[in-house]
Order: structure tokens, then sequence, then C-alpha cells
């Protein structure tokens, strides 16, 4: 089983032909649903065939019965710390093009309190991997993968959004970590002060690839998605978990894309979920199943609401 520790966030979208201008009023085609990088990698995970529990923090509103009717309906537990604060939310203007601007109004995701974490430690201790991001307070993150590393699990540390703080001693807390290109780029920045353009990544060589990311972190998996490209993987030449390389490219699906919003949440989610179904088998399984699911999760408008049911059983071994 997976347990995610994480943000929800009611978003508000407006889709726009162009973004409005400071003091500009303009019309959007608008639509509402639920995200927050938490709730999306639970849907995931749990879409992904994981028995689910995700950990997070509500407002007591429409926007938090909204979060704990859809993971009633996806068939995952919700364990939510009650707070004084709004539900998050997310709104987002998409213009004509696809680029968007967003604001976030982290609310209560902002008051996860290490209490509350420090209170789940048994379903933490129990869990087969905890899966964790950054929209929720870093030191409560950090309580939680301390949790669950001292109980021997498996921890996955989604460093994103890019922006948000970490530290070091969160990174090795975490035996896999699964940046995108610019949270990648923006971690080796602000820990290791090594400077590279997020558009460079991609193409740089397995070699130098590996190089930094074992710049990033000593010992544990990295894993980089790179969005249409696929993803890289680099292990600690000492921790292979079952691969026979220390580093490696799986490229992406073949997919017609429409909406690439939450494909690094499914990813995530699906990823987890892999390693929870077959925590023995060779890591690189769980990468490719991971990139199948989060290619198909493109397919459809939306980030949780476009994640796939397609789990480790449906795959040729
Ligand atoms: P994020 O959503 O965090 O920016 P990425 O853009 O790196 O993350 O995407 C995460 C993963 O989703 C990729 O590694 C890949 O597996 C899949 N993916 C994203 N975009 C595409 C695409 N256009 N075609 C196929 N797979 C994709």
């Amino acid at each position: 089983n997976v347990v995610v520790v994480g943000s929800f966030n009611v978003d508000h979208v407006w889709r726009c032909e162009v973004l409005p201008a400071p003091g500009a009023t303009i019309a959007g085609r608008y639509s509402t649903g639920p995200g927050g990088k938490g709730f999306n990698q639970a849907v995931a995970a749990r879409r992904a065939g994981a028995d689910t529990t995700f950990v997070c923090a509500l407002g007591d509103d429409a926007g938090g019965a909204m979060a704990r009717g859809l993971a009633a309906q996806d068939g995952f537990t919700l364990t939510a710390e009650a707070c004084s604060e709004p539900t998050g939310t997310g709104g987002i203007y998409v213009d004509a093009r696809g680029r968007n601007t967003i604001v976030i109004g982290p609310g209560a995701n902002a008051a996860l309190s290490i209490g509350f974490v420090q209170g789940q430690q048994a379903l933490l201790a129990a869990a087969k991997v905890v899966l964790v991001q950054l929209e929720s307070p870093v030191d409560t993150i950090e309580a939680a993968l301390g949790l669950a590393r001292e109980a021997g699990v498996i921890t996955v540390l989604n460093a994103a959004p890019a922006d948000a703080p970490s530290s070091i001693s969160l990174l090795k807390l975490a035996d896999v970590i699964t940046p995108n290109e610019t949270e990648f780029a923006a971690l080796l920045n602000r820990h290791v002060g090594e400077r590279i353009d997020p558009n460079d990544v991609a193409a740089l060589d397995g070699a130098s690839l590996h190089a930094l990311c074992r710049k990033l972190v000593g010992s544990g998996t990295v894993v980089v998605t790179l969005g249409a490209v696929g993803v890289f993987v680099s292990h600690d030449e000492d921790t292979l978990r079952g691969d026979a390389q220390p580093y490696y490219r799986i490229g992406a699906e073949q997919v017609q894309a429409i909406d690439t919003t939450g494909a690094g949440d499914a990813f995530n989610g699906a990823l987890v979920a892999s390693i929870a179904h077959s925590p023995d088998a060779p890591f690189a399984r769980h990468v490719r199943f991971a990139n199948q699911f989060a290619g198909r999760s493109t397919e459809k408008e939306g980030a949780a609401v476009a994640m796939p049911h397609f789990t480790p059983d449906d795959q040729p071994a």
C-alpha cells in the first residue's frame, strides 16, 4: 500500500484567447475541479492499482467536502487535518496557445502540521512506499519522510514545485527523488551551486546527467522526467535497485498529447503504485510503467480527472 502526504486544491480554470494584462477585464471559458500535487498523485496511485491513503489538510468548507467526496468516489482513504484556513485553491488562466498563469492560495495546505503527521506514524510505518511533494510546509514533509525512513519504508520525494524551499537533509531522507527538468536545475543550483539551463537538461549525454545526479545526492536514486522526451534514471552504483545499469534513459510513449497538466503527478503516483505492487522487481520496470501511465494521462484534458485506469497487472511482464 501507498501513503501520499501533500496538498489538495480546488482549481478554478479560465481558458481565454490571451492571458489578461494588468488592469484588463476579459472573458474566458470557466471550469473547476480538484487539483494539488498531493491529491493528483494519490488519484494516480489509486487508479494505478495501489491501496492508497492521502494525508492532507482541509478547511471546513465546500472545497474540503469536495476532496472527501472525490476520494470516496475514487476508492482511497483521505486522512485530513481540520484547519480554520480555507481549503487550498488555484486560479489558472490558460491562453489559446496553452500557456498559463497561475495563482495558488495555499490556505489549509500551508497549515499541515508536524504534529498531525506524527499522529499518522503507524500509518506511515505500515506503508510499502511513502510519497511526498513540496506544496506543504517543508518541516512537515521532512517529518513524514523521517518517520517512514525510521520504519524502513521506501520514500519518494517529488521535489515540486521548483521554487519550493528544500534542504540537503530532506533530500537525504528520500530513497528516490523525481524532479522534472526545471526542478532538477533548481535543486542543482540551490544545493550544489551548479548552474544549468532547464532547456539543456534533456540534451545532455547520459554520463554527464548521471554525474550531475550523483553530485546532487550521494546515495539515492534520481529520476529526472523529461516531458515528451521521456525519463532519465540515475542510481548510486552501490544501490542499483535491481537494475543492470547505474543510469539509463527511457523514451516517452507515443501518444496524442492534448494536455500535459499533471503528467508529472501521473508519473509519480504510478511509480509508487508499481513499487508497492512488486517491490523486488527491477526499478526499470516501475519506471516503464509510470512512463506509460503518464503518457496516457496527457491524452485527456485536466490533471486528476485525466488519470487513466491502468495497473501493473494490465501489463505484459
Ligand atoms: P511535469 O508534468 O512535472 O512537468 P514532465 O513534463 O516531465 O513532468 O512529464 C512527466 C512524464 O509524463 C514524462 O516523463 C513522460 O513520462 C510523460 N509525458 C509528459 N509529456 C508527454 C508527452 N508529450 N508524450 C508522452 N509522454 C509524456
